[in-house]
């Protein structure tokens, strides 16, 4: 067991100014406190909160970390109080011995009652200080040295299950990839002792077969990038057996398949030389098809840049490799601690060592004028832009600071998030793009007839979202102009001098190199191709052979609604009611005003053959009238704060209509005069934040659509 100057000694080693007192009453006072308490290996308890300080010099962590590290017992498993560990070591490092209680708690609880509440207790009291974390996984990683001391397998099992599921991918969370490997490597031995023993066996049979084949190819990659004046920096490493194994049963491959077991790091001095590498290994070694993954040219989201690739070095051996520039390298190792939140997922192999982002907490340590500040960089790094939020059944979710219900939604389920209606928070009803914050419980109210809002796109912040909504949207439009363009194809063809024959169809796709109807029906459309090509396609020679057509294709220049005015009289649909900054179509009817639409009009659709179609752009506009859907909770003044807020932003009710009403809701239909599209969205966006208003969507489409909703 360390003895008091020993550890005291190891603190001064990188901290010469650190508090001996401290660490010396520490020691004394844990020591009589644990007395003759005993490990389940014969020694004495003391020597586990002695190991833990150990643990955690080696990753030169300050002097109050190491004390709470002496002290983490106390208050669990001693009849010391808190009151008497803040009376003798300050406030900071009682708080501290507090946490890693609290967090020690959780263990003790049967594997039900650990789900949300617990988590959640978890999750924020480690976000409270992240000495804390460090404190506890240097514990639970002594813990797991020391498991074959437990008899009971039943207790062996279970803390071996709890290290794989919820400390090892902390301590990847946090960079400490060195403490994940040892505790993935301690809880795999436990929970698979066969597929363990099978794994290090047969590793340990390579090495002995081949020596140092580590430090053979190493050298191998150098001598050969050398050769061809490449001065490169070659680091390998073997992959450790949990990790070995999970590529295993993931790929369902056995050990001899699985030939990649090294991984080698090829650092050179810049870009071209990265390039030049690769080419001079796949010259030299055959590749791995479908390995390579260029992220030089490519960058990985969180800015990571390398070239991967996997080669066939000999039979036995497929060789892992990633080649970076120093630049990269350094990058790298700067991106591991700046984006240590996004760490875990990406694949361990990416090569991230521990001391990079210790350099960086100790950096932080060392310059941070203040515990409080100190806090607030380590709770940044760590936190800066993630929040975790719960499913009402205790499933934890991750997500970005500024997350909506939506986005919650949307990673739970896409389903999810198509047919949400509503959320609550914490058991209250909120708008769709309320801020989830850390810790909230989140119910997602859905409902089969919902369909996607593409509003929804101006406040969801995930790409899981904001990728789906996109989705919805191109293709409801591409729906659209798909109707749109089948109606300008029939005016085409209307206008050519013979009927069609029977295979024109297919003949003009491949002349305009379209795939099929639908396509050709968009490129009209969206006028990629344009009316005179296709009628050409349809039948050749059209165009050229002076038999013009017998009337004009269709006139569609774009008018804007000004110039209609002065000349043809116009007016506003009534299904969508457009507003200036809509995209809008006008239909002309014989002997009838043109009528103006919104493009995504739903009654654009069943339009009659006898309708022309005009685009159209807004002039000077005096606004517009939008429908608004609008559902308010049945409280005292909810009527009152809305119109409230449409006085606020002059927008005049032409009219208003209570379409429903029960105990919680009121929903209405309102008419507004409004200025244009950025007036209607900011009263959009107004509403919906008002506590009163529980959702306010445009109607667009057929009003059925809110009755089944
Ligand atoms: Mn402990």
């Amino acid at each position: 067991m360390m003895r008091q100057y020993e550890l005291v000694e190891r603190v001064r080693r990188y901290d010469p100014d650190a508090d001996e007192e401290l660490l010396d009453r520490a020691y004394v006072f844990s020591l009589k406190a644990h007395g003759t308490q005993k490990r389940a290996s014969g020694d004495p308890y003391f020597s586990h909160p002695i190991e833990v300080a150990g643990i955690l010099t080696d990753l030169r962590l300050d002097d109050e970390t190491i004390a709470t590290a002496i002290l983490h017992d106390t208050i669990e498993d001693t009849v010391a109080t808190y009151e008497e560990i803040e009376r003798l070591f300050g406030p900071r490092v009682a708080r501290m011995v507090d946490g890693v209680t609290k967090l020690s708690k959780i263990e003790a609880q049967s594997e039900s009652e650990r789900a949300a509440e617990n988590l959640r207790k978890f999750l924020l009291a480690m976000s409270d200080d992240i000495r804390v974390l460090l404190v506890k996984l240097a514990d639970r990683l002594h813990n797991m040295r020391t498991l074959h001391h437990i008899a009971n397998p039943e207790k062996r099992r279970r803390i071996a299950r709890e290290t794989m599921d919820i400390y090892a991918p902390l301590a990847e969370r946090v960079g400490m990839y060195e403490f994940m490997k040892e505790m993935q490597t301690l809880a795999f031995r436990e929970l698979e002792p066969e597929a363990y023993e099978s794994i290090t066996r047969r590793l340990e049979l390579l090495r002995d077969d081949s020596g140092d084949r580590i430090a053979r190819i190493s050298s191998g990659i150098t001598l050969l990038l050398g050769r061809h004046g490449i001065q490169a920096e070659v680091t390998g490493r073997e992959k450790h057996p949990y990790s070995i194994w999970r590529k295993m049963t993931e790929r369902h491959i056995s050990f001899e398949q699985l030939s990649d077991i090294m991984a080698f790091r090829v650092v050179v001095a810049d870009t071209e030389q990265c390039y030049r590498a690769l080419g001079l290994i796949h010259g030299r070694w055959p590749m791995v098809p479908g390995r390579f993954k260029d992220y030089v040219s490519t960058p990985k989201r969180n800015g990571y840049r390398s070239l991967h690739t996997a080669v066939i070095h000999s039979e036995t051996a497929r060789v892992e490799t990633q080649i970076r520039s120093e630049a990269m390298h350094a990058q790298a190792e700067y991106g591991y601690a700046a984006h240590w939140a996004y760490k875990q997922g990406t694949p361990a192999d990416t090569g991230g060592t521990k001391e990079s982002w210790i350099r960086d907490l100790v950096e932080i340590l060392d310059h941070a004028e203040s515990p409080e500040e100190l806090l607030e960089h380590t709770r940044m790094a760590m936190y800066q832009d993630r929040i975790f939020a719960f499913t009402p059944t205790g499933e934890l979710i991750q997500l970005p600071k500024g997350a909506t219900p939506i986005d919650f939604a949307y990673a739970v389920h896409t389903a999810l998030g198509n047919q949400a209606v509503g959320a609550k928070v914490n058991g209250r009803l909120v708008p769709l793009r309320h801020p989830i914050a850390n810790g909230d419980q989140v119910q997602i109210l859905k409902s089969a007839g919902q369909k996607p809002q593409p509003e929804w796109l101006g406040f969801v912040v995930t790409a899981k979202a904001r990728a789906a909504l996109r989705r919805f949207v191109r293709n409801k439009e591409r729906e659209e102009m798909i109707v749109l363009g089948r109606k300008f194809y029939d005016e085409i063809v209307a206008g050519l001098p013979a009927p069609l024959g029977a295979g024109a169809m297919r003949e003009a796709l491949r002349r305009l190199h379209l795939p099929n109807e639908d396509a050709l029906m968009e490129a009209i459309a969206r006028r990629t191709v344009d009316d005179e090509a296709v009628a050409d396609a349809l039948m050749p020679g059209v165009r050229g052979s002076g038999a013009a057509p017998p009337r004009p294709l269709p006139h569609r220049d774009a008018v804007s609604i000004r110039g209609l005015t002065a000349g043809v009289a116009f007016q506003l649909a009534q299904c969508c009611h457009p507003v200036p900054g809509d995209r809008i179509v006008g239909v002309r009817r014989p002997d009838a005003p043109v009528e103006v639409h919104a493009i995504d009009c739903p009654a654009l659709a069943s339009e009659g053959d006898d309708a022309e179609w005009a685009d159209l752009a807004w002039g000077e506009s005096d606004g517009g009238t939008a429908r608004l859907h609008l559902i308010l909770r049945n409280e005292p003044g909810s009527l009152g704060a809305m119109a409230g807020i449409l006085g606020a932003h002059a927008a005049n009710i032409l009219n208003l209509s209570l379409i429903h009403r029960d105990r919680s809701f009121h929903t209405f239909l309102i008419d507004l005069e409004v200025r244009d599209l950025a007036h209607l969205m900011r009263i959009l966006a107004a509403l919906r934040a008002a506590d009163a208003v529980s959702s306010a969507e445009r109607v667009r489409e057929d009003e059925e659509r809110w009755e089944a909703a």
